[in-house]
């Protein structure tokens, strides 16, 4: 029976991502070496790091001006640099979930913080608009996506302050106006790679913002100016995020997968919307998030979640239970996720509703 891998990160990579990185600890480059263990200064792994930055900048089109730096430490280390770096007096959050809620956590050790607008009274099941953004602000920080709760900003604002953003678990969904934002960063172990590498688009310019003087490891400069090899990066999940861009790149790059993510989550959503067992959590339909698919029980159902649950596993669906504090269901369909896995879940859901409703 195949496994069906709806699992919200570490999580489902291109079968490709796999097969190429599979080859590459068995012989990398032609070098007879693991990539595993080659040195990071070796011609051909400065090469590897060198593409997957070109590749980078060329699917998300990346002007002039912008660095990418492969880091370590996960999206949550940056969460506390972005506020070494850029927090001179007072920055801007807006809190949709609990990941924007750790950023803006980290931020108050540094400065002043406004929360510009919350959604937590309601479990962050919306997307906050028509807040107003401090234009004395030295950044504004958003999470475009949220992946406990499934809801998701999928368009780029206009910010009349610097603009941040955690795309942790939806970069390469969808075509990104990059010129938007100084900065752009997240974990890559959502839609990318491995966990083990972070990744971040920032605005050379924006690099010398702040007066404070700061560790050389938390800086960013630092990594800028050592072309993101300033220590030992880390190699291999970069090299799989480097196939995984190829990948994409082979699809028809991101234009493509944004339509191909969008028809793959209308099929689970009109599933959940037309099935009487089931309900998303979202609030508003122009918030759903075409990653992160969350969804309950009817209240009238509500004892058969366990069951559901079960069946659902005993199907090959892998991962589909939902966070702790939101319950219920949840359905990762990163980029990776095939159209065939969907109707799998889709055709789980309907089993169970002939059997039980
Ligand atoms: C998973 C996730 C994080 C945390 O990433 P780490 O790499 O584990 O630190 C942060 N933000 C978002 C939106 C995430 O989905």
């Amino acid at each position: 029976m195949k496994t069906h891998n709806f699992s919200a990160g570490p999580s489902i990579l291109p079968q490709f991502t796999i097969e190429e990185t599979t080859k590459g600890i068995q012989n990398f480059a032609g070098t007879g070496l693991s990539v595993m263990e080659v040195s990071h200064r070796s011609k051909e792994c400065v090469a590897m790091f060198d593409e997957a930055k070109a590749l980078f900048k060329e699917l998300l089109n990346i002007p002039e001006g912008y660095s990418v730096l492969f880091l370590g430490g996960g999206a949550s280390t940056q969460f506390l640099m972005i506020a070494y770096n850029f927090l001179n007096k007072k920055a801007a959050y807006l809190n949709t979930g609990v990941w924007a809620n750790k950023a803006q956590k980290e931020a108050n050790f540094f400065g002043e913080v406004v929360e510009v607008a919350s959604s937590k009274e309601a479990t962050y099941n919306y997307i906050p608009k028509g807040y107003e953004i401090p234009a004395d602000a030295d950044y504004f920080h958003i999470t475009t996506n949220n992946t406990i709760y499934g809801t998701e900003i999928k368009e780029d604002m206009d910010s009349p302050v610097p603009l941040i953003a955690d795309m942790s678990s939806d970069i390469f969904s969808r075509p990104v106006d990059i010129s938007k934002y100084v900065m752009i960063y997240g974990g890559a172990q959502k839609n990318l790679a491995p966990s083990g590498v972070t990744f971040v688009i920032i605005k050379d310019e924006f690099l010398n913002s702040v007066q404070r003087e700061i560790p050389t490891m938390m800086k960013y400069k630092t990594h800028v100016d050592a072309d993101t090899m300033f220590n030992t990066p880390p190699v291999l999940p970069v090299f799989a995020a480097l196939q995984t861009l190829k990948w994409l790149k082979g699809k028809g790059g991101l234009a493509e997968m944004q339509k191909l993510n969008e028809e793959k989550a209308a099929v689970l959503y009109d599933e959940i919307d037309r099935n009487p067992l089931f309900k998303c959590t979202v609030k508003n339909v122009e918030d759903r998030s075409l990653m992160n698919i969350c969804f309950v029980m009817e209240e009238k159902y509500a004892e058969l979640e366990k069951d559901f649950l079960a069946f659902a596993t005993s199907k090959g669906m892998s991962g589909i239970k939902g966070h702790r504090s939101v319950g219920g269901f949840r359905a990762s369909t990163y980029n990776a996720m095939p159209k065939e896995s969907i109707q799998a879940l889709v055709d789980c859901m309907r089993e169970f509703e002939k059997a039980n409703a």
